[in-house]
């Protein structure tokens, strides 16, 4: 799905994007710097993997959602959010699902079985070997 950045406005505009089982729900708003302002929540459930046994298992998403789309080249610092950029004109939202949920794989994950084991050791959360 794609959004032309001519077409947002000062006025909040509803946008939804689903894709694999993730969706972000919010709003674009041209602010200022000529940056369209994306507030968002993006929820659903992403495949992680666990940083302990490895195996994959789904994790559920609800956050907020909250970046500066720049069309073409931004060249500034923004302190508020971080800024997309996007060379085409217009808003990727496949995009910036894509690129967040590649960063939610990217961090630590435990899954359920081994967060159960680690409480059932002696409560502690120190890491351990096995
Ligand atoms: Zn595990």
């Amino acid at each position: 799905m794609k959004i032309a950045f001519k077409k947002v406005g000062p006025n909040k505009k509803q946008v939804h994007y689903e894709k694999e089982g993730l969706s972000i729900d919010g709003t674009l708003q041209r602010g200022e710097k000529s940056l369209v302002d994306l507030g968002a929540r993006m929820s659903g459930r992403i495949e992680v993997e666990c940083i302990r046994c490895g195996e994959p298992f789904w994790l559920d998403v609800d956050e907020a959602l909250h970046l500066k789309l720049s069309d073409g080249v931004y060249t500034g610092f923004d302190e508020e959010a971080d800024v997309v950029e996007f060379y085409d004109g217009s808003i990727d939202m496949e995009e910036i699902i894509d690129s967040e949920s590649a960063s939610i794989k990217l961090d630590y994950h435990i899954c359920p079985a081994c967060k159960q084991k680690e409480g059932e050791d002696d409560g502690s959360t120190k890491e351990t070997c096995e």
